[in-house]
């Protein structure tokens, strides 16, 4: 593949850590539409792509990303409202948290002794879970009691290397 002399300037405008896979990517690409020159315009607009890739890997890293387990039990009258609320207004324990940070997962222990749990911070470790809730449900005695195999499923997470914050809403 040739390069024109400017499209090799453009190029090394590209930060040095992806400049190489932006060479192999719009090399690549050209390839595909039969061509055999790059030229500064197919630079620009790999340069482009490339960097709204970076600007969401950035953004990416500074979310803090959280996940409510609540009692399979209690779900079945309660829609979660009451979490969300608090979540979304950061008060009682989603006060610390700031703008970047979301709820990637909202789910029940699956029932007694919480034999969901496992397979789920699993599945969420894979989309970078950070903290995992253990919704108030669980916690409090009142209409219903508090879960009694609620040390077995906390150090089920923490031993995931995912910090775990007791409650929600209360
Ligand atoms: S393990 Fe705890 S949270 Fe899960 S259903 Fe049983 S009582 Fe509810």
């Amino acid at each position: 593949m040739e390069w024109e002399p400017d499209a090799e300037k453009e190029l090394d405008k590209i930060p040095e850590h992806v400049r190489k896979m932006a060479k192999m990517g719009i090399e690549m690409s050209l390839e595909k539409k039969g061509k055999n020159v790059v030229t500064p315009e197919d630079v620009k607009e790999a340069a482009s792509h490339f960097g709204a890739l970076m600007e969401t890997d950035e953004k990416d890293k500074k979310t803090t990303k959280i996940a409510v387990v609540r009692c399979d039990i209690v779900s079945e009258t309660c829609p979660g409202v009451a979490c969300f609320k608090a979540f979304n207004k950061r008060k009682m324990h989603f006060g610390e948290y700031g703008p970047d940070t979301e709820i990637i997962g909202f789910f029940t222990c699956g029932g007694c002794p919480g034999r969901r749990v496992f397979r789920l911070v699993d599945s969420l470790l894979k989309h970078g879970v950070d903290v995992v809730h253990l919704s108030s449900c669980m916690l409090m005695e009142g209409g219903y009691p508090k879960c009694p195999h609620i040390d077995g499923i906390k150090q089920m997470i923490l031993k995931k290397g995912v910090k775990v914050v007791e409650g929600t809403h209360h």
